[in-house]
């Protein structure tokens, strides 16, 4: 480790920054976020500077550095875009005992400046000592991305009680405050506003158990259409957090790779009408783990509010006091119109979308046959493999034009995703087609978007 990471007070103290141009300005926004007291000097100092030093924030001099014009400063960065001129302004900063940091050039520094993602309080500092700038933009990506943007509010307010959690015993009993603190019921109330009452009220939860086992949480979590990318982020947190993770079959491989390596992985697949975990089992194995005191994710495909049997799991929490909390997911319908380019709604088409299954509890489902035949029309069916023959039948008997385009996905969103472009009178034989075990949707009165020619590539035309 060639420079070794601190976090420098700065807290009104002095900083000083030559140069004027955009290279300065880029500086200057970051110093920004510090309470440090800011003199830039610029002979020639561009609109946008002139603008900050007009707002009071940053003390600006318009002519070049010159010596003595340190003073109590600590630390110094060279913004000139000249060679020679930072060179200049460096030995000048040196002499007189600042740090000195020239833009672009690592080694006439003293210090270099890290990638930074700012939760403040909390910051994150990622140097590559200039050895892959790109890798510390991407590391940076990653984490702006896994920290919630609250984190830092969060922080500040749970720092309020750093004191009185000295009151639970040392080891595992605080480990688990802070961990729920900062993990489940800190972004929770803080989303919902009062998570000073919220962090208070566990804290006392907390210091009154006597057990140290504390109660566990199901999570019912959207795991969307398959594609990895089309989690949300909150779904890729609980899935951080989860010690059980209690799947249903169309959540994939990939996606159960991104749980912790010692949680443990239930799968409870259940396949149209065939035979399944059962769902009072199901119930019964989330209940049970949570009690035990983990942290249940209960992961379903699509979104977990659609066809999901959700009630039935919430209900089941509730009746054991298990508290849960739902996280929504890309439901299928929005992967399949997705990848046919077009909308579900549509402006003087249809004002109204439904989602309908093909069979329920007894069977192949009925519904409004007679609104879904009218022209524009527009409908996602799910799990309408086997009656699509019967939705054939009903849409034409209730009046419905042949010719009405149709469209069947398959593997939404996966790499194996097929689209079979139809008409109601095509729907049955294009739905055949579609493999045994696939997921695939149909799309009522929505044809692909001929334009798109990769699409057109990889659709198949049928009836
Ligand atoms: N909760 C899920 C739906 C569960 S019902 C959601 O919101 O998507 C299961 C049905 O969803 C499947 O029979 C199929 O019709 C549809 N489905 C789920 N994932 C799919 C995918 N990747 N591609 C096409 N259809 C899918």
């Amino acid at each position: 480790m060639n420079h070794f990471p601190i976090f420098l007070a700065l807290s009104g103290r002095d900083v000083v920054l030559s140069g004027g141009g955009e290279t300065a300005l880029a500086k200057l926004r970051l110093l920004l976020k510090t309470t440090a007291s800011i003199t830039v000097y610029a002979a020639s100092p561009s609109a946008a500077v002139v603008a900050l030093a007009d707002t009071g924030r940053i003390g600006l001099v318009r002519r070049a550095l010159a010596p003595g014009d340190i003073g109590a400063a600590r630390l110094f960065y060279a913004a000139e875009d000249d060679e020679k001129a930072d060179a200049r302004s460096a030995a000048i900063a040196r002499r007189e005992g600042a740090l000195v940091n020239i833009v672009d050039n690592l080694a006439a520094s003293d210090f270099l400046t890290p990638a930074i993602v700012d939760r403040d309080p909390v910051t994150v500092a990622i140097g590559t000592e200039g050895a892959a700038p790109v890798l510390a933009r991407s590391i940076k990506a990653d984490l702006e991305a896994r920290l919630p943007a609250q984190l830092g509010r969060l922080a500040r307010i749970a720092a309020t009680f750093r004191s009185s959690a000295r009151a639970l015993a040392p080891g595992r009993a605080r480990r688990r405050f802070w961990a729920e603190v900062f993990e489940r019921a800190g972004p929770a109330a803080i989303e919902q506003g009062g998570a000073e009452a919220a962090i208070g009220a566990l804290l006392d939860r907390h210091t009154r158990e006597t057990a140290p086992d504390l109660a566990g949480h199901v999570d019912l979590v959207g795991a969307g259409p398959g594609d990895p990318e089309l989690l949300t982020l909150k779904a890729r947190r609980a899935l951080d957090g989860a010690d059980v993770v209690i799947h249903d079959r169309l959540v994939p491989q990939e996606i159960l790779e991104l749980a912790r390596r010692e949680a443990v992985i239930l799968p409870v697949g259940k396949q149209g009408f065939g035979a399944s975990a059962r769902q009072e089992d199901i119930n019964d194995l989330i209940v049970s783990h949570a009690r035990s005191g983990a942290h249940v994710v209960r992961l379903k495909g699509g979104d977990p509010t659609i066809f999901g049997r959700l009630d039935e799991e919430i209900s089941a929490c509730e009746a054991a006091g298990v508290s849960w909390s739902v996280i929504p997911g890309i439901t299928a319908a929005s992967a399949a119109v997705a990848s046919i380019g077009q909308s579900l709604t549509q402006r003087g088409r249809n004002g109204s979308l439904r989602l309908l299954t093909g069979h329920d509890i007894r069977g192949f489902a009925e519904h409004d046959w007679r609104a879904l035949a009218l022209p524009g029309a527009v409908a996602a069916i799910y799990m309408g493999k086997r009656s699509a023959r019967f939705i054939q039948g009903r849409l034409m008997m209730h009046g419905a034009a042949a010719q009405t385009p149709v469209s069947v996905v398959e593997n939404a969103s996966l790499p194996t995703q097929k689209v079979r472009a139809a008409t109601i009178a095509g729907l049955a034989r294009a739905v055949e087609d579609t493999p045994e075990g696939t997921p695939a949707i149909i799309l009522l009165g929505l044809g692909p978007r001929a334009a798109t020619k990769a699409l057109a590539d990889q659709i198949e035309r049928l009836g």
